[in-house]
């Protein structure tokens, strides 16, 4: 029985991971399953899959935790530390799927204990990829990318030699405002940007699809991963959400990984890899689907991609800076106290005060470090916003 802990269990990622070992219960033994808000899922999932520990990140809500578990045999807790000492329970796999660079302790936590870590959380990466590759490394443990992506380019690299890659391409639906005339942008609601063309996941990547702030981190996440030169990495819009990535090798080969948009397919190849298992995802009809579209990522419409490269060169701390400032100027528009072109100019804003009032950019990426700064650039993002009324 392979022990499985899932992080964000009540999410997006999480309910998907749910459906596939639900499939298979008598290979899996869940040690940990932890949500947020919605703990009526999170005891519901529990009990049916008969976890040792629930966790809610949310301390006020342990008394409605407690109440729903009680009877199962399942532990209830609460709270940032309950979330790292459940991953630091032994499993052979940790599904990292909370949102936001909340995901980061446990994750770590779950890779001291020597465990593979499924890494759908990209905070993670962006805001600390070193010490999450050196984590790994120096445990035994190890990370398998989960983001759609990465899950591609990963597949596309097995048996190949790095120093072979050429450019890695990594595709953008677009989001929800992919045609619009760019002067509609400040006018466009949490509701419409909250709208995917193609893939259904949390409101708040789903968001960041619309601003590419997603595919912004995805740039910085595919060059911690797999340690890529920047300069290689490209974007693409595809609007069929088909071809999830490209690499091309210098002989002039482009590998690229095709599928429908259904995240249960990087999903289950991590949680089978190295194995290839029969998972339950549509089978493309090609000849029904035609053709695929490529269109230029242009940085007028989408100043997230900017960021990221600038993000890139800067190095150190930056990455926390960013995503810290990304989520905080998110909640601002899912407020409304923003527009939705003021979340690209809050995040500028945010790097750069920083950036010239404090030397922490340059300091080592430690998880106090990376808290520190992502304190700071929540802080200043805040401020910069209050100025904006
Ligand atoms: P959701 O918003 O659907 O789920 C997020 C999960 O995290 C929920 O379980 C939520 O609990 C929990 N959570 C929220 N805030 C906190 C917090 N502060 N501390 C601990 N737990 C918290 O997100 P997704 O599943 O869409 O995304 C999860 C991660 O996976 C993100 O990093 C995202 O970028 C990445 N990802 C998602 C994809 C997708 O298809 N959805 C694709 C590729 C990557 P609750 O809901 O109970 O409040
Ligand atoms: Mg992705």
């Amino acid at each position: 029985m392979k022990r499985v802990s899932i992080f964000g269990a009540t999410g997006s990622i999480g309910q998907n991971t749910i459906d596939l070992i639900s499939r298979d219960p008598e290979s899996y033994d869940v040690v940990a399953l932890s949500g947020g808000k919605n703990v009526s899922q999170l005891a519901d999932d529990a009990r049916k899959l008969g976890a040792d520990v629930a966790v809610t990140s949310e301390p006020a809500l342990l008394p409605e935790l407690r109440e729903r578990l009680s009877g199962s045999g399942v532990e209830a807790a609460a709270g940032p530390e309950a979330l790292v000492e459940a991953a630091r329970r032994p499993a052979d796999w940790v599904m990292s799927a909370i949102v936001g660079a909340a995901g980061l302790p446990p994750g770590l936590a779950a890779l001291e204990q020597g465990a593979t870590l499924a890494l759908a959380n990209k905070e993670s990466m962006v805001c600390a990829g070193p010490l999450v590759m050196q984590t790994a490394e120096a445990n035994g443990g190890r990370v398998l990318p989960v983001d759609s992506e990465h899950s591609a380019v990963f597949q596309a690299l097995i048996g190949e030699d790095l120093a072979a890659v050429e450019r890695v391409i990594i595709t953008a639906s677009g989001g929800a405002f992919r045609d619009w005339p760019l002067e509609n942008l400040a006018e466009a609601t949490p509701e419409q940007a909250a709208t995917h063309p193609n893939w259904d996941m949390g409101q708040r990547i789903t968001i960041d699809s619309a601003s590419m702030f997603n595919k912004a981190l995805e740039v910085i996440e595919t060059k911690e991963f797999f340690q890529i030169d920047p300069a290689l990495i490209e974007v693409l819009v595809h609007p069929e959400s088909m071809i999830h990535a490209l690499v091309g090798f210098r002989d002039g080969a482009l590998m690229a990984h095709v599928g429908p948009p259904d995240m249960r397919h990087a999903i289950g190849f991590a949680l089978h890899h190295p194995e290839r298992q029969a998972l339950p995802v549509e089978r493309l009809d090609l000849v029904k689907l035609g053709k695929f579209t490529f269109r230029e990522a242009c940085d007028a419409r989408w100043p997230a991609l900017r960021l990221a490269r600038e993000v890139m060169q800067t190095g150190g701390l930056s990455g926390a800076v960013f995503n810290a400032a990304k989520e905080h100027a998110l909640d601002a528009f899912i407020d409304r106290r923003i527009g939705f072109p003021a979340m690209a100019e809050v995040v500028e804003q945010t790097i750069n005060r920083v950036s010239a009032e404090s030397g922490l950019i340059a300091a080592g990426i430690t998880l106090d470090n990376v808290q520190a700064a992502d304190h700071l650039a929540r802080v200043t993002a805040d401020a910069i916003i209050k100025k904006r009324h």
